[in-house]
């Protein structure tokens, strides 16, 4: 069964958050002092986040990211991510993770179903890691990041580009995929804490392949397949892993767009810069699957066609990645 937004597009991707907590801190992604904790009782359940995922598994989906806050640090997260990939007909299930708890949990991982990971790693500097995350230890994450090798679980390396923090390890970055297997994902910083001078941080996608392309010879890539994101993607010759640009800010990807995203409240969302939220938590306790069903399906159709982030209006509302799952 497949499931179309008003627009055509055909939705196929759920991005799951099932946590709002953190073991870190990142300057990009919520405040210094961390952001409000959920109440325990308002945080979806295992069984009402699988009935979530099943009902929207039934209706179309075929891909799910587990996201956060970070999704290592709830209690019983490899079982749920079990569960999770006994559900016939979901093809895909991927979780996004800051890498902090990989070491001693990637194996429980890849016997849990995830079929890849994604490990978001800003600066291969120790300080600059240090400074962008407020408290991450950069040892660990690499540590997390060769067992999985060793495991053999696919990973995507996900560095958030910001002009005078980061950019300048762009091209080290671009350099690992040259005997690592993986995919490096260089994704423009967006406003999501509030940030009068977020433009100035912003490095294009534009530059930053044009950097690449200075020093490298680089061949464009065919999308990866039809469940993949919105990353143009690229291979340095003779490479053994690839390069991927996110633009969220400078080429919105609004007509590719196959995703829905639910927070660990259960607050549904059709677009990550529409503010507009539904709230699934009570049709997920009080409603059954039909209902469920059917407020999926609205979320779907009222899916905006382009995102309304533009020009200073998206520094106005904090958007708390950490609790949207990014
Ligand atoms: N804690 C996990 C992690 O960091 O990978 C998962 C949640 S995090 C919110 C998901 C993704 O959102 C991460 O790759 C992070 O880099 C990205 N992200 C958060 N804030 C961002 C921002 N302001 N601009 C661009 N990407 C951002
Ligand atoms: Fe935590 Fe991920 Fe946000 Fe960093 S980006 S603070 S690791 S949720």
């Amino acid at each position: 069964m497949a499931l179309f937004d008003s627009f055509g597009r055909k939705i196929n991707y759920l991005r799951l958050s099932v946590t709002d907590r953190c073991n870190l801190r990142c300057i990009y992604c919520m405040p210094a002092e961390g952001v409000r904790k959920l109440r325990h009782q308002d945080i979806l359940s295992y069984e009402e986040l699988l009935l979530l995922a099943e009902t929207a598994v039934g209706i179309g989906i075929e891909k799910i990211r587990v996201t956060g806050g970070e999704p290592l640090v709830r209690n019983g997260i490899l079982d749920f991510l079990g569960d999770l990939s006994k559900i016939p007909q979901l093809r895909q299930i991927v979780l996004t993770t800051n890498g902090m708890l990989l070491p001693e949990m990637v194996e429980g991982l890849k016997k849990a179903g995830v079929q890849r990971l994604n490990i978001s790693l800003d600066s291969l500097r120790p300080e600059t890691f240090a400074r962008i995350t407020r408290c991450g230890d950069l040892g660990r994450v690499l540590a997390g990041i060769r067992k999985a090798e060793e495991v053999g679980v696919p990973i995507k390396l996900n560095m958030v580009v910001m002009r005078g923090m980061n950019d300048d390890e762009v091209m080290d970055f671009a350099g690992l995929t040259l005997f690592k297997p993986y995919t490096v994902r260089f994704i423009e910083y967006m406003p999501a804490v509030k940030d009068s001078n977020w433009r100035s941080l912003v490095v294009p996608g534009e530059e930053i392949i044009r950097r690449i392309e200075s020093a490298y010879r680089v061949q464009p890539l065919d999308r990866e397949d039809y469940l993949s994101g919105p990353s143009r993607n690229y291979r340095i010759y003779g490479a053994v892993g690839a390069i991927g640009i996110i633009t969220p800010i400078s080429s919105h990807f609004c007509n590719e767009c196959n995703r829905i995203r639910v927070t660990s409240s259960g607050m549904a969302r059709g677009c990550l810069f529409d503010n507009r939220e539904y709230d699934l938590k009570m049709v997920v306790r009080t409603g059954g699957r039909i209902a469920l069903e059917e407020a999926l399906r609205e979320i779907v159709a009222r899916k905006p066609g382009k995102s309304c982030i533009s020009g200073e209006t998206s520094a106005r509302e904090p958007l708390y990645m950490s609790k949207i799952g990014g």
